[in-house]
């Protein structure tokens, strides 16, 4: 099978809301991102969330000097309900569904796969474009070492049953020292379970891995660069849609900071909301709700630092991982790093998943 790349380029047309519907998990993977000191440990209940969709949904925005602007409409948004564990949130069925009625562009869970409180009976592949399921390892021995005993089973079992219920489905694998040599058997496995669209994605030291010290994990550039495009070929070739992004650029490549020209939103349950997943440690969120209106903080948040230019490429990988920063002996870098948002696409040809 033909297979085309292309790298995906920011666009404004269209925005991304990644809505955190809680921070609580029933799983501890070592890679977990998620920060309830930052992102608060409320879950949100039935009220407060269509109360937020309506507010992305052409609600009110106001900017640091008190002007109110629209948002833009939901058909121009995708949103993607997310944790924590979202199925673990009982308001998510009717969160769909209100998601739906508006008029969003696309819905997609994110999920580990335990599905809980019966999801999958209480909405229709009609409501859902895609159930996106949580696997980080072809087998139990090496998904378990990361995302805990019986993990595994869980979530191949949740992924046969979406499937056979008539739910899209997709898988999101992190790459790390832990399971890059086993990345390349997933596609054989992801093809059983009918995979549509395969994430893979790249381990950031944020959340667990900061806590412990984890830096190790994380890949160097010439493993992630041997590897993960040859899967991603081969992913491609048995019709999926493979998804992973780009990390670096050479000097001769354009770099663009997607918190410039790009609309991303990372809502919180504590209100916060973020326009880069670097900064989701730190209280710099550009915007928070409040009284159901998106309103811009004042200085100095994530948003002021997007227009330092500097010539390693992005700022915040700049300020959190120096180390991934190739440099001269006169010191000037010889390469850069990407936006952590920018992505590579493999896919068959003439192909839309
Ligand atoms: S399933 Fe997701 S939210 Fe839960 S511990 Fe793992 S990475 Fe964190
Ligand atoms: S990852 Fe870097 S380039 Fe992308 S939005 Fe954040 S600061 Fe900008």
């Amino acid at each position: 099978m033909k297979i085309e790349r292309r790298t995906v380029q920011f666009h404004r047309d269209t925005a991304n809301l990644f809505f955190h519907i809680l921070t609580r998990c029933n799983l501890k993977c070592r890679h977990c991102y998620i920060n309830p000191a930052q992102h608060g440990a409320g879950i949100l209940d039935q009220e407060t969330i269509q109360a937020w969709l309506h507010v992305f949904a052409g609600g009110k925005r106001m900017d640091r000097h008190g002007k109110i602007q629209s948002n833009r409409q939901a058909r121009d948004i995708n949103l993607v309900f997310l944790g924590g564990e979202p199925t673990m949130n009982p308001a998510l069925p009717e969160a769909i569904k209100t998601a739906r009625g508006l008029g969003y562009a696309s819905v997609t869970v994110d999920t580990n796969g335990y599905l809980f409180h019966d999801i999958l009976d209480k909405v229709t592949p009609e409501e859902v474009d895609y159930f996106s399921f949580s696997l980080d390892g072809s087998t139990p021995k090496v998904n378990d070492a990361i995302r805990g005993k019986g993990s595994f089973d869980a979530c191949t079992r949740g992924l046969a049953r979406a499937g056979e219920l008539g739910f899209s489905v997709s898988v999101i694998f992190t790459a790390s020292r832990m399971n890059i040599e086993d990345l390349e058997y997933m596609p054989a496995l992801l093809e059983g379970f009918g995979v549509k669209r395969f994430f893979i994605q790249v381990i950031g030291i944020r959340g667990n891995p900061a806590k412990q010290g984890e830096d190790r994990l994380q890949l160097k550039r010439d493993e992630w660069e041997s590897i993960v495009p040859d899967v991603a070929a081969r992913a491609a070739r048995k019709g999926m849609h493979c998804t992973y992004p780009k990390v670096f650029l050479s000097l001769e490549e354009e770099f663009a900071c997607a918190g410039l020209v790009a609309d991303n939103f990372f809502v919180f349950p504590n209100g916060r909301v973020y326009t880069c997943p670097l900064c989701e440690d730190y209280p710099i969120h550009a915007y928070e709700i409040r009284k159901d209106v998106l309103k811009e903080r004042q200085l100095i948040t994530e948003r002021d630092l997007y227009a330092l230019r500097i010539p390693e490429g992005c700022v915040m990988n700049r300020v959190l991982h120096p180390g991934n920063i190739p440099y001269d002996e006169l010191g000037n870098p010889i390469g850069r790093i990407a936006c952590c948002m920018l992505k590579e696409e493999v896919l068959p040809a003439g192909g839309r998943a």
